[in-house]
């Protein structure tokens, strides 16, 4: 199974002097150390795709974009949107989607997911579907119920697909409780796990193209804690904030899985 650790950016870092100086770090750091099966990329701002993907060439390490339209033109009258044809132009090849400041800070619901998931998929960019409760759905008991919930995404996608078997090399899922990204909180790797194991039986559920799709974690990943999610054999990689702007740290992770 591939693992991935993908570093989301967010909106960092302030500069192109720094984002250059990060990139540079990255492209030097010893990469023999990490596991064939394991697989980098990060996902700079919209604005540093095209420099960073340039830079990256040949360094084995992929380039993400953090957002995609909803539109399904790949050009047209949006102000201020990228579509998913000019953000694979510019040398990204996945696109986040559905992350929880996305859904919180610009309100993305169920059927915004679904087109820009379809939007993506239809310009060869694969699709890294973000997931995951708030602490009070936490302390509630709901995670799995919501989880599923937001899955219905995936579910919907498959149905209206012409050829479903695509999400076998073009999807991702990132599990990733919001109570736990940028807090230092972590659920435990046992309650990770079992929330993968039900990831992972409702995505097999939809397609059997999905029944190994990778399923990562994300929230509060860093080079002390990355191990012990690695040991799990249903957590496939990590989605990381915070700990992907400091080179050292990002691939400290890294060689954990
Ligand atoms: C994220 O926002 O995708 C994330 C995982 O952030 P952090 O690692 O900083 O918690």
């Amino acid at each position: 199974m591939q693992a991935w650790v993908i570093g989301n950016w967010k909106q960092n870092p302030a500069t192109q002097h720094a984002v250059n100086a990060l990139v540079n770090d990255l492209k030097q750091t010893d990469r023999t150390c990490l596991a064939p099966s394991c697989r980098l990329m990060v996902a700079p701002s919209t604005i540093h795709i095209a420099g960073v993907s340039a830079q990256l060439q040949g360094s084995g390490i992929l380039c993400a974009a953090q957002d995609i339209s909803a539109h399904s033109a790949s050009t047209g009258a949006y102000t201020g949107d990228i579509s998913a044809a000019q953000a694979f132009d510019a040398g990204a090849r996945w696109s986040i989607l559905g992350h929880s400041e996305r859904r919180e800070y610009h309100q993305e619901d169920h059927e915004t997911l679904v087109q820009k998931t379809q939007n993506a998929l239809s310009e060869q960019l694969g699709v890294i579907f973000c997931i995951g409760e708030s602490q009070q759905q936490y302390d509630d008991k709901q995670t799995l119920e919501v989880l599923s919930t937001q899955l219905d995404v995936i579910a919907d996608v498959v149905r209206r697909l012409d050829d479903p078997t695509i999400l076998s090399t073009q999807l991702i899922v990132a599990y990733e409780p919001v109570w736990a990204i940028g807090t230092g909180k972590v659920p435990t790797v046992d309650e990770v796990s079992a929330t993968h194991t039900h990831i992972k039986h409702t995505l097999a559920g939809y397609h059997n193209a999905l029944a190994n799709t990778a399923v990562l974690y994300g929230g509060s990943v860093n080079a002390g804690n990355a191990a012990d999610f690695a040991a799990s054999r249903v957590i496939d990689g990590a989605l990381v904030g915070g700990a992907s702007l400091k080179a050292e740290s990002f691939m400290t992770i890294a060689q954990a899985f």
